[in-house]
């Protein structure tokens, strides 16, 4: 019996190496060993995307999502040690079962603004995160919310510990990295009380001479510790151009958010040839599509919208 079982097993592995050697149409997803046989491009999807109308049926949903032709997934929803109440290991069942790799999390610390007093809550939090997404094998453990960054100091201070969120990950075999909204492309001044916003801290209308928050916290963090992942989208909301940050920054700035305002492509508002074309330029490899509630259909529907304009454009590798 054992031999048969082994023989079978041979066979059945010699099948999907023909499969993947003849079509290439199964992609693997480079960082795990899971494959999806729906995906002809490695396309990833941050599962917030999806909102409540995962929770429904997660294991169902996830295939769903395979189906459309995603083949990596970024989670959000940690808490307690668990994805959205799911054990990890379970989750990342569930993933591999629909042709979905986890390559990225999105996890944030308790506390919005840093202190001394509370480094060392924020340091055992990440310690704990880094230590339950290592044991699915995530690649990337990323911060998508904004502390309190009021004043050139605590821009400089918030890079201190993002650079130590960085070691701690690093030593269990993550990377950290930021996620930006727009509210990084304001500015601060020295000694300040409020960051400037709005319109007057935006883009071409701010004032000379006074530090966009983005920027200082690329100079603010250990580049060995620390990249960035660019929301493209929120970029342009903060009215910069990714495309001069991913020129500028192309050692840092690794992983992307493809967002427009709602469905991909739809608003005009977005250049993603540019973004594409910088992007395969600096040898980005991963990516997550990310979309707000969406008002044109269900989440499901707005997210494989998305996933087609990718696997449509030609710029799209
Ligand atoms: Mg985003």
């Amino acid at each position: 019996m054992e031999n048969r079982r082994d023989f079978f097993k041979k066979v059945s592995l010699l099948t999907a190496g023909g499969l993947l050697a003849g079509q290439s149409t199964i992609v693997k997803a480079a960082t795990s060993g899971v494959t999806n046989k729906n995906a002809s491009k490695i396309i990833g999807l941050q599962i917030y995307s999806l909102f409540d109308e995962l929770d429904k049926d997660i294991p169902g949903g996830l295939k769903e999502v395979g189906k459309m032709g995603y083949s990596t997934i970024e989670l959000a929803g940690y808490g307690d040690g668990k994805i959205k109440g799911i054990e990890m290991a379970e989750f990342k069942k569930m993933a591999n079962d629909a042709g979905l790799a986890i390559t990225s999390t999105h996890v944030n610390p308790p506390v919005r603004e840093y202190t001394k007093e509370n480094k060392q809550q924020i340091a055992d939090f990440w310690k704990k995160a880094a230590d339950d997404h290592a044991k699915i094998g995530v690649k990337y453990l990323i911060q998508p919310g904004q502390p309190s960054t009021r004043s050139t100091e605590e821009v400089a201070y918030v890079g201190e510990i993002f650079t130590e969120a960085g070691r701690i990950a690093k030593a269990a075999g993550l990377e950290f990295g930021y996620h930006n909204h727009d509210g990084e492309f304001a500015r601060v001044i020295p000694g300040g009380a409020e960051s400037v916003s709005g319109r007057q801290g935006f883009g071409r209308r701010a004032p000379e001479g006074i530090e966009i928050i983005y920027d200082g916290l690329l100079k603010h963090t250990d580049p060995s510790l620390v990249f960035f992942e660019m929301d493209v989208y929120w970029t342009v909301m903060g009215q910069q151009d990714p495309v001069e940050y991913m020129k500028k920054y192309a050692d840092r700035i690794k992983v992307l958010h493809i967002k427009d305002k709602a469905v991909l492509g739809q608003s005009g508002m977005m250049n993603f040839e540019m973004i594409f074309k910088q992007a395969n330029t600096n040898g980005i490899k991963d990516y997550f599509v990310e979309l707000e509630r969406y008002t044109g259909g269900t989440q499901f529907e707005g997210v494989k919208g998305c996933a087609d304009y990718l696997l449509k454009a030609k710029f799209v590798k």
